[in-house]
């Protein structure tokens, strides 16, 4: 420091004046569209969980939050330097168990055009293959979540079994429940069917019961119904390290922790949505768990604080590079 110092006071003022400025550096052009494969790994007792972004799309809350007092959902999202449309992310999450290779939810592959599907690629930097997946859970058949189980018709993880709740896969697979959807849900009938057709034929399409047990060792389903009938979030827990994978519990991040009861277009019954919503939360204080969101901010991990005044807050994970 005092050498940098000594030098500034006798040095540059000279230069200063005997040297042009230098050319610009600048002028190269803007190179990168899109940022690097996202993948985020992290510990959870002595399980290992990574992070994996699949994509990010543009979500008009104005026209999809269900509930929201007049001009409520604008105020908030200024109060996070937001305006709808939000960029809404597409997050998934690997755990290695130590013995199983293990996907919760898949991204939206094809299905969300060419904003999404970005799942295999990240997985391949991350260091993992898709071939090394055991066994897929999937916490809810929506498009977003489902759509990377295939590519042109064939399957991605083709070693893998694919876990989904009784609930969700009788209703998605019966298209008579049309009827009982928001306009914007009723493609996502053909279009699941269609994802989950080549595991059904291979006999990898595993519905569960509802059941209060560990369906690995160490994950254990926690059902949470209302955005759909068989809304499932799943608890990773060693002792007293835990990680909730909870799905579309929240899906405006801006918007939901200040005020819960804010529902979206998407859910089947918006009671039983924020229900769960509350639920959760609630217990995510409690018991400090950590969260892993589809929905919030890559990578979608971290805390809830319950704050005095409303609702709740985010804390995200201190981004940590060795790990
Ligand atoms: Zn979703």
């Amino acid at each position: 420091m005092k050498l940098r110092s000594a030098l500034a006071a006798t040095l540059l003022p000279a230069m200063a004046v005997a040297m042009a400025p230098p050319p610009s550096l600048a002028a190269a052009p803007m190179a990168a569209q899109r940022q690097a494969p996202g993948f985020y790994r992290m510990h959870v007792g002595r399980f290992e969980v990574t992070a994996l972004l699949d994509g990010t799309h543009p979500f008009p809350v104005d026209k999809l939050a269900v509930g929201a007092k007049p001009g409520e959902t604008e105020k908030l999202l200024a109060k996070h330097y937001l305006a709808s449309p939000v960029e809404g992310m597409i997050n998934a999450f690997v755990v290695n168990t130590g013995d199983r290779l293990v996907l919760v939810d898949t991204g939206a592959g094809d299905l969300y055009g060419k904003e999404a599907g970005g799942l295999s690629q990240a997985l391949r930097a991350s260091g993992y293959a898709p071939e090394q997946i055991d066994d897929i859970f999937i916490t809810h058949l929506h498009e977003d979540h489902v759509g990377g189980l295939v590519k042109d018709g064939r399957m991605v993880f083709p070693n893998a079994a694919v876990h989904v709740s009784r609930r969700d896969f009788d209703f998605w697979t019966d298209d008579k429940n049309q009827a009982e959807v928001d306009a914007l849900l009723k493609p996502f009938f053909p279009s699941v069917q269609g994802v989950l057709r080549p595991y059904v034929e291979a006999g990898r399409l595993i519905p569960f019961e509802d059941a209060a047990q560990d369906l690995i060792p160490g994950l254990r389903p926690v059902p949470s119904p209302g955005h759909t009938p068989g809304h499932t979030s799943y608890l990773l827990h060693d002792g007293k390290d835990a990680m909730l994978f909870w799905g579309d519990t929240v899906h405006v991040a801006g918007v939901q922790f200040d005020d819960p009861h804010v529902a979206i277009k998407y859910d089947w019954k918006v009671p039983g949505a924020i229900a769960s919503r509350d639920k959760l939360l609630a217990d995510a204080v409690g018991n400090g768990w950590w969260i892993a969101a589809a929905h919030i901010s890559f990578p979608g991990i971290g805390h809830i604080a319950a704050s005095e005044a409303h609702g709740y807050a985010w804390v995200p994970a201190n981004y940590t590079l060795n790990r």
